[in-house]
């Protein structure tokens, strides 16, 4: 049975971040999709203890809302955490890198907290720091937490944003870098926003290893919750098969957010820098100025996600020259998400996705198709069938527009968020722009 998971999220107690209300939660999964979710901090002990009180296991490792009204009755929890990881690295400095932990059941969780107390490990934030001297010293911890329960799931998350292992902070070409003797140990890592299966077909290190996509969510809004997820093809409903296809890469397929639209894609400079004003330049790696240097302020460019995935992959193969961008085909399916609320706002002409009047429309839309996943497996014909007249004219062609593919994102770069473009697609390749916008 195809079974969709979203294993990555914070509740609130993450260093301030996240507000995280499983009601909320179950609500908006019903909507989505959604199968079974990771309630994030479940080391911090007061979220522990809250966990405790109003969850109760339904299946095997797998949590409902106690007291559940029936149309939240059918959510289902996963106890997960994210702890990072930090060590000494080959490039020098100290790298921080992030990991998704989960377990299937209070008892592992509870053993788990006595481990990291044991480490001297502050749990009172809900995204614990384990200091390490180096990878050896990691490697050891890692393989600590795996003895916990043979389904603990150890997963390196959203490998290519800056806190992941193959992130610009403090860069390392290899997973053993970081996890030394245990990489060989892992089975799963997370795309994240800022790459697909596509882009990491690019590396041959993760040749073998399961690729699964989360929301990594903050908060339960309609366009947070599965705004990337996984899903599975398990033998039934439980922690425990969960854990299985994901070691096997009994992967369906993932839903992924376009790359594009992550902050760092693309290597350049922001306007608002030193002697920038208003000007701000992007370049795809082939295009990139072979100094590395800005044409506007002549400082060193911030490189994206893009040319350091290409830069990865020449490390890590043994002619030193890595795999061109389209010659590795993704080894899985992967399908380009936009969250349904976004689509509906951008055809709307409504700038906040969080707006009274998306949301009407979004439930108008969910009405006809019950979930945001359905409606996406419908033909465009299905869609336009169901949704004339019912919705404004501007948010179902915006609607179809996606389904058709007919649709692209400004490239983000230097922290800028890229942006959601209708009726246009554009190759990320071969592309710069210098923008000066006073000089014309
Ligand atoms: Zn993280
Ligand atoms: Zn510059």
């Amino acid at each position: 049975m195809r079974y969709v998971v979203d294993l990555h999220s914070h509740s609130g107690y993450a260093g301030g971040v996240g507000d995280i209300s499983l009601p909320a939660v179950a609500r908006t999964m019903a909507r989505k999709g959604i199968d079974a979710f990771g309630v994030g901090d479940c080391l911090q002990p007061a979220w522990r203890e809250n966990l405790s009180t109003l969850l109760v296991e339904r299946e095997e490792g797998l949590f409902a809302l106690r007291d559940a009204p029936p149309d939240l009755a059918g959510a289902r929890f996963v106890l997960q955490t994210e702890v990072i990881f930090t060590c000494a690295v080959p490039s020098g400095g100290r790298k921080g890198t992030h990991v998704v932990l989960t377990f299937p059941g209070f008892d592992a969780v509870d053993r788990a907290i006595a481990l990291l107390r044991r480490w001297e490990v502050k749990l009172d934030i809900g995204r614990p720091f384990v200091k390490c001297e180096d990878a050896g010293e990691v490697a050891e911890k890692c393989h600590a937490v795996a003895s916990l329960d043979p389904t603990v799931m150890i997963i390196p998350a959203h490998v290519l944003t800056p806190q992941g292992v193959y992130g610009s902070d403090h860069p390392v070409d290899n997973l053993k870098d970081v996890f030394g003797g245990f990489a060989r140990e892992i089975r799963a890592v997370e795309t994240g926003l800022s790459a697909d299966p596509g882009l990491l077909a690019l590396l041959p290190e993760l040749d073998g290893l399961t690729l699964v996509s989360n929301s990594d969510c903050h908060s339960g809004a309609l366009n947070r919750v599965g705004r990337e997820f996984t899903a599975l093809s398990v033998p039934s409903a439980s922690y425990p098969d969960i854990a299985g296809a994901i070691a096997r890469g009994a992967v369906e397929y993932t839903a992924e957010f376009n790359p594009a639209e992550g902050r760092y894609f693309l290597t350049g400079h922001k306007a608002g820098l030193e002697r920038h004003g208003d000007a701000y330049c992007y370049f795809s790696p082939d295009r990139t100025p072979k100094d590395g240097l800005c044409p506007i302020c002549g400082k060193k460019l911030t490189i994206g996600v893009l040319e350091r995935i290409l830069g990865l992959s020449r490390a890590q193969s043994p002619d030193g020259v890595g795999r061109a961008p389209g010659s590795a085909p993704a080894r899985q399916r992967a399908v380009r998400l936009v969250p349904l609320v976004e689509v509906v706002a951008a055809g709307l002409g409504v700038r906040n996705v969080s707006s009274k009047k998306a949301a009407a429309v979004f439930d108008l839309v969910l009405d006809r198709f019950r979930t945001e996943l359905l409606l996406w497996e419908q033909p465009p014909e299905t869609i336009a069938a169901e949704l004339t007249g019912a919705i404004p004219d501007s948010a179902l062609v915006a609607i179809l527009q996606v389904r058709r593919g007919d649709f692209s994102f400004r490239p983000g770069f230097d922290g800028t968020y890229g942006g959601l473009v209708l009726g246009r697609t554009i190759d990320w390749y071969g592309h710069a722009e210098i923008v000066r916008p006073g000089a014309r």
